[in-house]
């Protein structure tokens, strides 16, 4: 235990805190992955990844951050001469760019300001204008803007073009009901330090024939790589065979951590999350702080972004918060750095009463630092919220 941690409540953008529950499952005996009894925790890990992404495809696991699963999709799928359609609305939109690049392919952009969504009809004129396309790369919930896209209309769009998607749902996954089948979803990347309170150190991914078409059909597939999708597929999915020493005890933590999204229900963790997200924007527009989304209907439950008032530095907040009431939130990230924090109610946290606390070392915070406040008016309009 480190004494010296001071943040008492953990209420980032992600990872987020685990449950006791999932941190005993991390502290059991670590499995040696051929332990024929680690199969069955493996299996289970995926038949549980399954139902919480209410999906019937393939899912596999890849050892590495979510965002090497963003990578493993561009690097499975793209080949030299591909446009892919790449829709930017905030930090992780425009990181895609890179692996486009990366990769070989060539890109199309749709893009707004990082604090408004895109609209469905800019990607169907794209697609209309751009026959060529033959990906699609989305991030669902822009975790640095705090912002939705709407994935359903966008995807099922593409679908009609014959547009194979790639949906970054790392932070929206376990937030709200998304359903990868019926959206046209072809891959589909989570993390398991947002919604379900895991560890980090993970890419939880959905993957649909067709992808997998896509990548076995490429000139040269790829395999034999730390970024091949189609190991795990043809090797543990196919063979029952790891293509490389598991990430047990992660995989022993994401378990636990899903069984208990399951036992909770799925429509009371989406609800706990829609409820904790509008308690905490009602707390923030009653102490007459902007939000950073441009509208409350594009406001992701995955994190509040808002203004710091005029005069108060972020950074100088979000240490007070951190420093005298050990309160951890966060800032903004590339383009949003400087100009927002986020509170985070993800997992765990997304509960109206850690909000409430949230709230309440806002509140003091800026008192401290010369701003105005009225106390116990942000909280009190967080709980008259629910
Ligand atoms: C957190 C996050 C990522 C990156 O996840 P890592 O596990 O840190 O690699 C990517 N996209 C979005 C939308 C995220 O919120």
């Amino acid at each position: 235990m480190d004494t010296r941690r001071k943040a008492h409540f953990t209420m980032s953008a992600g990872p987020v805190e685990a449950t006791e529950r999932t941190l005993r499952a991390l502290s059991q005996p670590v499995y040696y992955h051929y332990d024929p009894q680690f199969a069955e925790v493996f299996d289970d890990t995926l038949a549980k990844l399954k139902a919480v992404f209410q999906t019937q495809q393939d899912v596999i696991i890849m050892q590495g951050e979510a965002l090497l699963g963003l990578e493993a999709a561009a690097a499975c799928c793209f080949q030299e001469g591909d446009t892919v359609l790449n829709l930017v609305s905030g930090v992780y939109g425009a990181g895609y760019q890179y692996y486009i690049d990366l990769y070989g392919a060539r890109s199309v952009e749709v893009r707004v300001p990082y604090n408004a969504a895109v609209d469905p009809e800019d990607v169907e004129r794209a697609l209309r204008a751009h026959p060529e396309v033959r990906f699609l790369t989305v991030v669902h919930s822009e975790t640095p803007s705090g912002t939705l896209n709407p994935v359903r209309e966008i995807c099922t769009i593409a679908k009609r073009h014959g547009v194979l998607t790639i949906v970054d749902a790392v932070s929206s996954m376990g937030t709200l009901d998304i359903r990868p089948d019926e959206w046209g979803f072809d891959i589909c990347v989570v993390g398991p330090q947002k919604a379900f309170a895991a560890p980090p150190g993970l890419a939880l991914i959905s993957v649909s024939d067709a992808a997998w078409q896509v990548m076995r059909g490429r000139r040269k597939p790829v395999r034999y790589s730390y970024l091949s999708m189609l190991d795990w597929k043809e090797q543990w999915l196919e063979q029952r065979h790891f293509p490389y020493t598991v990430f047990t005890s992660d995989v022993v933590a994401l378990r636990e951590a899903l069984a208990q999204v399951l036992e909770e229900g799925l429509p009371q963790v989406f609800a706990r999350h829609e409820r904790s997200a509008r308690a905490c924007r009602a707390g923030v527009k009653a102490l007459g702080l902007g939000l950073w989304p441009a509208s409350e209907a594009i406001a992701s439950p995955c994190c509040t972004a808002l203004l710091p008032p005029q005069g108060v530095d972020e950074k100088a907040l979000r240490a007070r918060m951190y420093e005298e009431y050990g309160v951890l939130i966060s800032g903004g990230v590339g383009d949003t750095a400087g100009k927002l924090v986020r509170i985070g109610h993800m997992g765990k946290m997304a509960d109206p009463m850690y909000v409430a606390v949230a709230l309440a070392a806002l509140e003091r915070s800026l008192f401290d630092l010369g701003h105005t406040v009225r106390f116990g008016s942000g909280v009190g309009a967080a709980l008259a919220a629910l």
